[in-house]
């Protein structure tokens, strides 16, 4: 993009909500991607007259612990609304939604990029309901036909607005991870983002540099993955500039992006604008919030990631990177946090290195969560206990954890049955390191000839010959004692 305009680019983000029965009907919420097509279906989402919507209190919970992390104001009275238009995914002819009443508005997300935090302001907050899915096929004969999965249709969809406070495609990503890492924590949505669990649209505008007015924005739809939804802004203001610096006028009106030829596309203008023609549901009583669902919702809130994250730096000293990466998933974040309360001695910086290096090493390897691996955090807590009270070394720990996590034994048991204590007394490693001086004579010279590299090799041969057990910090000692010319 040219220099001389600022972007301002505003989210608005649906996710679907992980309840057990969709958003006004009891049927079950299926895997789209695993269940038979229109399995998951009853009269009721599927618009057949007649039939009657009731409001998922599962759902609004959801919703509302969500409008709390965000410290939005809850409304104590929303209102669902009739999106009416027609489309071969909606059976109803309508969509159930909010409108001029959302369940809340004007929250906050901090959120961290690469250079420095930003806050985004959140507009609004609201319940509705997601449509059939779509799939548009060729038939072998030719034909094109779309196939309709009635499967989706209701599924509880929560939609998050937020203020155009983005400027970058940084900031869009960095925004968009964010709310995701925080919609998993509160365990309403799954965050997998291939399943079409989350979808994007972005509002896309540019202004001059200094310029105080938002510029006219285009709306682009459908956007369903973050490679998807960043191609197709930074292709827009990419657009946009050379429009405006050729002294065109953006129009405002809504895009589709066309993923085969990397460009946006239009929908259709302001004239042609939709006219929903809202109005409240007549079949639904206005959705009331109670102070008692509101504590209840309080009560059941996680620690924030941002928070979390912040409190691993300045609490923990740990690094930014590591604090990233222990709070990006809250199991993980649960399980570092439940080792150190569980250490003798707790020590986050040893804690954050046994996770993410020989934790996470197991986990690639292997395949399984966090939630699968056989060791708890009170049994990593016990090694480290071990190797911090010098029972075993660096490298015997390693081998330790190795076997924990494959029998899901106890390091106290391994290193008891096994011998594996450290040996640190002064006296046995002092023989063993006179013996092995005293065998290799000609190294002996050599080293004190100058070949000064063969101190790690004398370090090995000694480490060797105590089975791995020898206490490094003491072998050094002894090493450099008489190895002195
Ligand atoms: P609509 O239904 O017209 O799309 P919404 O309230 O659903 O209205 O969404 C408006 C979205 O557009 C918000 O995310 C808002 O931040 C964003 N937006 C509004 N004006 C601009 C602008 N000039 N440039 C970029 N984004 C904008
Ligand atoms: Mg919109
Ligand atoms: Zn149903």
């Amino acid at each position: 993009m040219k220099t001389g305009y600022t972007a301002d680019i505003g989210l608005e983000v649906h996710a679907e909500l992980q309840t057990k029965s969709k958003m006004f009907c009891a049927c079950p919420i299926v895997d789209l991607t695993q269940a038979e097509p229109n399995t998951a279906v009853c009269p009721v989402c599927a618009g057949m007259p007649g039939s009657l919507p009731v409001v998922n209190q599962q759902a609004v919970m959801a919703g509302l612990r969500v409008a709390l992390s965000l410290e939005c104001e809850v409304m104590g009275t929303s209102q669902f609304a009739r999106k009416n238009y027609f489309y071969p995914d909606l059976p109803k002819g309508y969509q159930i939604s909010q409108y001029e009443y959302p369940l809340a508005i004007t929250g906050h997300l901090p959120v961290r990029t690469d250079e420095g935090w930003i806050n985004v302001r959140i507009r609004r907050v609201h319940l509705e309901e997601d449509t059939a899915k779509l799939t548009h096929i060729q038939a072998p004969n030719g034909e094109s036909h779309s196939l309709v999965d009635l499967n989706r249709a209701g599924i509880p969809l929560l939609e998050i607005v937020s203020e155009p406070d983005m400027h970058t495609i940084n900031q869009v990503r960095a925004y968009t991870r964010s709310l995701r890492t925080l919609l998993q924590y509160l365990g309403v949505n799954s965050g997998d983002l291939e399943k079409g669990v989350i979808r994007f649209e972005a509002n896309v505008s540019l202004r001059p540099v200094g310029c105080p007015d938002l510029g006219t924005r285009v709306e682009i739809k459908n956007l369903n993955s973050f490679r998807i939804m960043t191609g197709a802004i930074a292709y827009e203001l990419e657009r946009q500039s050379i429009l405006l610096d050729a002294g065109g006028v953006v129009q405002q009106e809504t895009l589709g992006w066309d993923e085969a030829n990397q460009v946006t596309l239009s929908q259709r203008s302001k004239e042609e604008a939709h006219d929903y023609r809202y109005f409240p549901e007549p079949d639904l009583p206005p959705l009331v919030i109670t102070p008692g669902m509101m504590s209840e919702a309080r009560e059941n809130l996680p620690e924030r990631p941002d928070r979390r994250f912040r409190r691993y730096v300045t609490d923990f000293g740990l690094d930014a990177y590591q604090a990233d990466l222990l709070t990006d998933e809250k199991a993980v974040a649960d399980f570092f946090e439940l080792t150190l309360t569980s250490m003798a001695q707790p020590d986050p910086t040893l804690g954050a290195n046994w996770i993410l290096g020989e934790l996470f090493g197991w986990m690639n390897l292997s395949g399984q969560s966090i939630e699968e691996i056989p060791v708890s955090p009170r049994s990593l807590a016990g090694l480290l206990d071990h190797l911090q009270g010098n029972v075993i070394n660096a490298a015997t720990a390693k081998i330790v954890f190795n076997e924990m996590l494959q029998t899901g034994k106890e390091a106290s048991e391994i290193i008891r049955d096994e011998h594996l204590q450290q040996v640190t007394d002064q006296d046995d490693l002092e023989k063993l390191v006179k013996r092995v001086l005293t065998d290799h004579p000609e190294q002996v010279s050599a080293f004190q000839n100058g070949k000064t590299g063969l101190y790690h090799w004398f370090f090995g041969r000694v480490m060797q010959e105590s089975g791995g057990r020898a206490d490094p910090i003491v072998i050094r000692k002894i090493l450099d004692e008489n190895l002195k010319v």
